[in-house]
């Protein structure tokens, strides 16, 4: 799977930027030399090229040319007092061709700069340890070639080269990135980390401090191989930028103690010795940002997916709450439906049982409404039932009241007060006065029956037992002509 460059362009390096990177960049010149270079000379790992590599990288190129220009004087600047000014500025010219053709590989790869990724962390050694490095090191060396006084021949010249310039772009341009970007949000385990940090630093002073310049053998034989523990538990524990500067410093620290006379690697020619720590620095650095990038990508993917099944979770809530409400709602009044009636109606019935008090329950049938449906069309019918619904909301409206229907052309009601028979009257008033013309009822409009039933439950009786009275009295209010409200007659005592 390949990722274009990120699309989002940061803003251009500002002035004090320019000015600073070659200024970073002659640090770095002189960091190598008073860390990295044996007295003979050779460069175990050069810093500098990262610099404007992690710069073009960060900025995506944007003022690219102003950038090169500067780290190109610094890099002369530097070169002038180890070599005369052609081959200071060939040398130089061979750093820039070097940075320049190992950023425009990893464009050609479509490799992300961010450095976030393993696919994108092995371009990169493709692009510049690889590609970029090996390339101007075969011109350095003919550079170098022509130099009065220089002893080993070209592809020596060309290792030497590669290796340190190779290496310098590995451990030092994700740890540039890393600091030019803000702190990731899924590092983990900051204090443990932080500690294992203090550790492995002790334990790296330790090792590359074994031994001075005049005593080849080690007091203690301890290998920098052991670093590679800590250094693991680093690169799965903490950030990337974290990892990038424990690799930086070890690869630093072996550098200084092999150029300082240190034997950290064990007996071996200057040569060889450089060689080892070469090897060492690259096994370091390609293991541990390779187990921290891999490590953070699969950390980032977990919060990814943690974040989907949240935002799936609250939607999958937000309809089942709106399922819940269209499963207890009438579709075609909007009030309740007989499933929500039937459950509120148990509910409110143990309530007032518990309580002791009284429960009414009310019942419509809208009169004559089969004859009404066949004269004015289904569709008429349905509007009344929905000014049906709205009149009765309207007139049954206190808290813990409910209004439903019931079924039909039939509307059910419930409250805890004692008007029971109050409300229906006002309801089967109020649609009388509404005065819908209905051609076919005997009374000339559209009119509805009610039964209404109130109970303070007794142990003994049901919701049915309201339910059943409710009925008898609408039946009974039918038998008397509709248009009416009958009552359910009290218990007897
Ligand atoms: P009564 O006065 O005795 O109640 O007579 P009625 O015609 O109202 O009673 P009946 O039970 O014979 O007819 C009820 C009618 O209600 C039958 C049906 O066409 C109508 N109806 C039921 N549900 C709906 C609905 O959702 N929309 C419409 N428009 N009509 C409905
Ligand atoms: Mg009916
Ligand atoms: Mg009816």
């Amino acid at each position: 799977m390949t990722r274009a460059l990120p699309d989002k362009l940061p803003a251009p390096p500002a002035w004090w930027v320019l000015l600073l990177l070659p200024l970073l960049h002659f640090a770095s010149v002189k960091l190598t030399f008073s860390l990295a270079m044996s007295p003979e000379n050779e460069v175990v790992v050069w810093l500098p090229n990262a610099v404007l590599l992690a710069a073009l990288l960060h900025w995506r190129g944007q003022r690219g040319v102003a950038m090169a220009a500067l780290t190109f004087a610094s890099d002369v600047y530097a070169n002038l007092p180890v070599f005369p000014v052609q081959q200071a500025v060939l040398l130089s010219l061979c750093n820039l061709g070097e940075v320049t053709l190992a950023w425009l590989v990893m464009r050609r790869l479509a490799a992300s700069p961010e450095l976030e990724r393993i696919q994108d962390f092995g371009r990169f050694l493709l692009a510049g340890p690889l590609i970029g490095a090996l390339s101007a090191s075969l011109l350095a060396g003919l550079v170098l070639c022509t130099l009065d006084g220089v002893r080993p021949p070209y592809a020596t010249l060309v290792l030497l080269w590669w290796f340190g310039d190779g290496l310098g772009l590995l451990i030092y341009t994700p740890l540039l990135l890393s600091l030019l970007r803000p702190a990731e949000r899924t590092a983990v385990d900051w204090p443990r980390g932080a500690a294992m940090m203090v550790v492995t630093l002790a334990a790296a002073t330790f090792i590359f401090t074994q031994g001075d310049g005049g005593d080849l053998r080690p007091h203690v034989a301890m290998t920098p191989q052991l670093l590679l523990i800590p250094l693991l538990y680093i690169a799965a524990r903490c950030s990337l930028r974290c990892t990038a500067l424990a690799i930086a410093l070890i690869s630093l620290g072996s550098a200084w103690s092999v150029t300082t006379g240190h034997h950290p690697f064990g007996d071996a020619s200057s040569h060889e010795t450089i060689l080892r720590t070469q090897e060492y620095i690259l096994t370091l650095s390609t293991i541990g940002m390779g187990l921290a990038i891999l490590l953070g990508e699969q950390r980032a993917l977990a919060c990814e997916l943690e974040d989907k099944v949240r935002e799936r979770t609250r939607e999958l809530e937000a309809s089942n709450r709106l399922l819940a409400e269209l499963s207890t709602t009438d579709s075609l009044t909007g009030i309740a439906n007989r499933r929500r009636f039937d459950e509120a109606l148990a509910r409110e019935w143990a309530r007032a049982q518990r309580n002791g008090e009284p429960l009414s329950l009310g019942l419509l049938d809208v009169d004559y409404f089969k004859a009404y449906n066949d004269h004015y069309g289904h569709q008429a019918g349905d509007e009344c039932l929905r000014r049906v619904a709205q009149l009765m909301s309207e007139h049954v409206r206190r808290a813990g009241d409910l209004v439903a229907r019931y079924g039909g052309e039939e509307f059910a009601f419930i409250t805890s007060g004692t008007d029971a028979a109050a409300l229906a009257h006002a309801v089967c008033a109020a649609l009388q006065a509404e005065a819908r013309p209905h051609r076919r009822s005997p009374l000339g409009v559209l009119t509805a029956s009610m039964g209404v039933a109130t109970r303070v439950p007794d142990k003994h009786d049901t919701p049915d037992t309201l339910f059943r009275l409710a009925d008898q009295a609408l039946y009974e209010a039918k038998h008397k002509g509709r248009n009416r409200v009958e009552q359910a007659a009290p218990p007897s005592a």
